[in-house]
């Protein structure tokens, strides 16, 4: 028997805006991708298949709303890691112990899923290279590379094409999250309908903001960071989310620089210079039964 235990890191976004939409109806993205210390475990247990026996692939999650067969992302990312590597002559059982809320915007099943395709990789001595952990992770999800290579990342395409950025200097993260999860085709749906389906009549990318954002990052400047945040997916979330609303109001007032929200939402994160103030909104936040945590961005 074999095990190793990684972390899955969550994510968020600095910066998220849409540049157009393909012919095959995937919409292309801009923007800036942050891991952060949120992070779920993921433990891989590999044991020997006896003479005669077939390989069993099993799933094990402490959060008992999600899936454990597979619908589990984890569990695709193990088949399609044994596809693409002829290695699956295993038995092979895996654990989340979850802690990155679900459907929160926050990359929670791209994230178990990286992290079952680098320690597959790990455990059967590295047959693919990061970029081919990339391109397997890609046919799961989106967000699967940028969760396979972490730190911060510029995002294009469809989440794909990542260039390594300045990560946000050292500094304090809350991020919390209530209510109801978002679907995130439906969000794309809603600003479709706002934005005349990206066709490139009602909607201008704010390519300028980015490169400031990029700018103020690499100055280590989270205040002008804070500047040039911008998710256009508050345009469509936020009018029909009270709580996030809420959430975002709540971060801003117990001293964050600035606070936005994370994809396609619910979860919002505030940037705090200092950690009582984190602490002491973190506080005030489960006191009213809203999830929230304090964290850190993490580099590669
Ligand atoms: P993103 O930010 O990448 O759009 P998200 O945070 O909005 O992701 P996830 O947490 O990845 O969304 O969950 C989206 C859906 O995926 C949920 O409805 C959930 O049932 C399903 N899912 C499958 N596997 C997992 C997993 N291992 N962890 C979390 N959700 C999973």
């Amino acid at each position: 028997m074999t095990s190793l235990t990684l972390s899955a890191p969550a994510k968020i976004n600095l910066f998220l805006d849409i540049t157009g939409r393909r012919p095959d109806g995937y919409h292309t993205i801009s923007g800036i991708m942050q891991a952060i210390s949120l992070c779920d475990t993921v433990t891989l247990t590999l044991t020997p298949v006896a003479d005669g026996e077939d390989p069993r692939y099993t799933l094990t999650c402490t959060n008992p709303e999600l899936p454990t067969d597979g619908k589990n992302l984890a569990f695709r990312a193990a088949v399609a890691f044994f596809e693409a590597t002829g290695t699956g002559n295993t038995h092979l059982h895996m654990h989340i112990e979850k802690r990155i809320p679900a459907a929160a915007g926050m990359a929670g099943g791209s994230t178990n899923a990286a992290a079952v395709l680098k320690g597959l990789n790990a455990l059967m001595d590295h047959p693919l290279t990061q970029e081919a952990l990339c391109r397997v992770g890609l046919t799961l999800g989106a967000d699967v590379p940028f969760c396979v290579k972490g730190g911060a990342q510029i995002t294009e395409g469809v989440g794909e094409i990542l260039t390594p950025c300045a990560s946000l200097p050292p500094c304090h993260l809350v991020v919390a999250c209530a209510g109801e999860g978002v679907s995130t085709p439906a969000a794309y749906k809603k600003l479709d309908e706002m934005y005349g389906s990206f066709d490139g009549t009602v909607y201008t990318p704010r390519s300028d903001m980015l490169a400031s954002q990029l700018e103020a990052l690499k100055k280590g400047d989270i205040g002008r960071a804070g500047e040039y945040a911008y998710n256009i997916f508050e345009s469509a979330v936020l009018p029909t989310h009270s709580k996030a609303g809420y959430i975002k109001r709540t971060l801003e007032d117990g001293g964050a620089v600035w606070a936005m929200m994370s994809g396609s939402g619910p979860s919002v994160f505030g940037v705090f210079a200092d950690e009582d103030a984190a602490r002491a909104t973190v506080d005030s936040l489960r006191n009213q039964d809203i999830p929230a945590w304090v964290c850190e961005p993490m580099g590669i």
